[in-house]
């Protein structure tokens, strides 16, 4: 009898686990474009393009491969409208011994996966997802018994497992693990940021294009100038692309912030890693060839690695180690709505317009930007921990539970209690001004501080170190803020509470 593969829309490689030892003339893979998946969160109009577009050039790989494939192309008035309706009736009509499948990134899909073996009255054979390095188990071992869990030490771990920078007495490169302290520059324009690496969308990718505006029209962003890759080729062109052209600068300019530079020497590599499209290995090691052939830095490329093979690893093994209470978690009692802006762009704060009118129109902006600007004023300003969480899910194309809850409930609302990170990331407008060169374009003046024009970023931020006193004053790495808290003036630390609980009454409107 044959077996059913389902593959998930971010499983978009031939070697994901469900497709090993298959019968490639018996069985037979299922790929669906359904509303429940497309439509459970606003998904940025360019994720769905991508991922739909993504799908159906692996489908027909796949084909042309020699796979039976049934596919099931996004219509709002398809009969089965969720991956388990698709699914049961695929079982159905093979009448299928078994279901095999790869574990997804998310837990609400999870649990209803493991629920189909009773629904669907076949059993399910959820694989590990060998794609990432470490292992939901593996991580779970390394955490046992650690009163703190620090992602320095953890990435050391992948460092040795895998050998990349590691030389061959079992040393790091260059004589240490971390570059970090190397790679806080700010940008003035030189060297000029690389062209983003870009590719026209093809007649398939128009089709889809034509399908999102037409069904999803009410959905964030635009699929204006959609120029991702779709395909594992393009991909690696992408992937070449940054380490020719921008990776030699990725270190000193990784903290900066541009205020007419999208993408400065970032990788945008995310949403191909996160999809299938790319191997999180290949890259590192992509990545470690060019230091080895003088192309490119160690501060570089050991801080590039440190994100795939450090955060991006810690943080799956937190989001599945701690689901599903981790997604309730608000620490800090945050009760605030999510400003409308978040949604428009249209506020008179410069850092955090940019930010926004990136991200609508790319369905991108790079780390500092989600968590020093956009993420930083949530957590300032105190916004509930679900509502943020939902925007970031929602408006980049990299976006998935595993990987956006940790990095926006954890690092940046800190609302598990420092379980990620041992201090909060909240900053005042001199960071921003620091990094950036916004704070000279904005209406809000940020040498200033309780004055009607001064930039909300500092008001907001003594607030947040005044009424979280309980929960951080003893942190040794807060203790500093609170002692210059402590040494103001009454009068000035009255009027700086003052002025950020009016910027917090009038906060649509700043
Ligand atoms: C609030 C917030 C929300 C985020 N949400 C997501 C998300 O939904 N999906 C996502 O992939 N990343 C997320 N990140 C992490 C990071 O910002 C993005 O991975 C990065 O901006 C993607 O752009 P890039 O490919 O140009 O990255 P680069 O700056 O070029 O970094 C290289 C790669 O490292 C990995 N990486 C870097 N930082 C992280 C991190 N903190 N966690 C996991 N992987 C990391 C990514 O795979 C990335 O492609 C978030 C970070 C913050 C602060
Ligand atoms: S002044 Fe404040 S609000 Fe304006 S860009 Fe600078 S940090 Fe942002």
């Amino acid at each position: 009898m044959a077996n059913l593969i389902l593959i998930l829309g971010d499983q978009l490689t031939r070697d994901i686990n469900a497709l090993e030892n298959a019968d490639r003339d018996r069985d037979l893979v299922v790929m669906a474009e359904v509303h429940d998946e497309a439509s459970y969160t606003n998904h940025h109009k360019k994720k769905i393009v991508l991922l739909f577009s993504a799908m159906r050039h692996f489908a027909r790989q796949l084909e042309s491969d020699g796979w039976q494939v049934h596919y099931q192309a996004y219509h709002p008035d398809n009969q089965h409208q969720s991956l388990e309706a698709v699914v049961g009736e695929q079982v159905k009509r093979l009448n299928a011994e078994k279901v095999i499948t790869t574990e997804c990134g998310e837990w609400r899909l999870h649990e209803q996966i493991s629920g189909w073996h009773e629904r669907l009255g076949v059993p399910v054979e959820i694989r590990p997802d060998t794609r990432f390095i470490a292992s939901k188990q593996e991580f779970a071992d390394w955490a046992e018994g650690r009163k703190q869990l620090r992602m320095e030490f953890f990435y050391r771990e992948m460092r040795r497992k895998t050998g990349l920078l590691m030389t061959s007495e079992g040393e790091p490169e260059g004589g240490q693990w971390n570059f970090d302290a190397d790679n806080r520059k700010k940008w003035t324009g030189k060297p000029p940021a690389p062209a983003p690496f870009r590719i026209e969308p093809d007649a398939i990718t128009r089709d889809v294009i034509g399908l999102v505006d037409e069904h999803f029209g009410d959905h964030f962003g635009t699929t204006g100038d959609f120029h991702f890759a779709v395909t594992a080729e393009d991909a690696e062109a992408a992937l070449e692309h940054f380490i020719d052209f921008a990776l030699p600068c990725f270190g000193d300019y990784q903290d900066a912030i541009s205020d007419t530079e999208d993408w400065l020497f970032h990788s945008i590599l995310s949403p191909y890693i996160n999809s299938g499209l790319l191997d999180p290995v290949t890259v590192c090691e992509a990545a470690a060839q060019a230091w080895y052939s003088g192309r490119a830095p160690i501060n570089a490329v050991e801080g590039f690695i440190r994100q795939i093979l450090g955060w991006r690893e810690f943080v799956r093994g937190i989001y599945w180690m701690n689901m599903p209470g981790y997604a309730q978690e608000n620490r800090l009692g945050n009760t605030r709505a999510l400003p409308w802006f978040y949604w428009t762009g249209d506020t008179r704060m410069r850092c955090m317009h940019k930010a926004i009118d990136a991200t609508r129109r790319n369905a991108y902006a790079h780390h500092i930007q989600r968590l020093m600007v956009t993420g930083n004023f949530a957590l300032l300003a105190g916004i509930k921990p679900e509502e943020i969480c939902d925007w970031y899910l929602a408006v980049y194309a990299d976006a998935y539970d595993w990987v956006e809850l940790p990095n926006v409930l954890g690092m940046v609302m800190h609302a598990d209690g420092g379980y990620l990170g041992s201090k909060p990331y909240a900053a005042s407008g001199k960071y921003i001004q620091r990094m950036s060169d916004h704070c000279a374009n904005c209406h809000y003046k940020v040498n200033k501080s309780t004055e009607s024009d001064a930039c909300p970023f500092n008001a907001l931020y003594w607030h947040f170190i005044d009424r979280h006193r309980d929960d951080f004053a003893k942190n040794p790495r807060m203790g500093m803020m609170y002692r210059n808290w402590d040494k103001q003036k009454p009068e000035k630390r009255e009027a700086l509470l003052q002025r950020a609980e009016n910027l917090i009454a009038n906060i649509e409107k700043l």
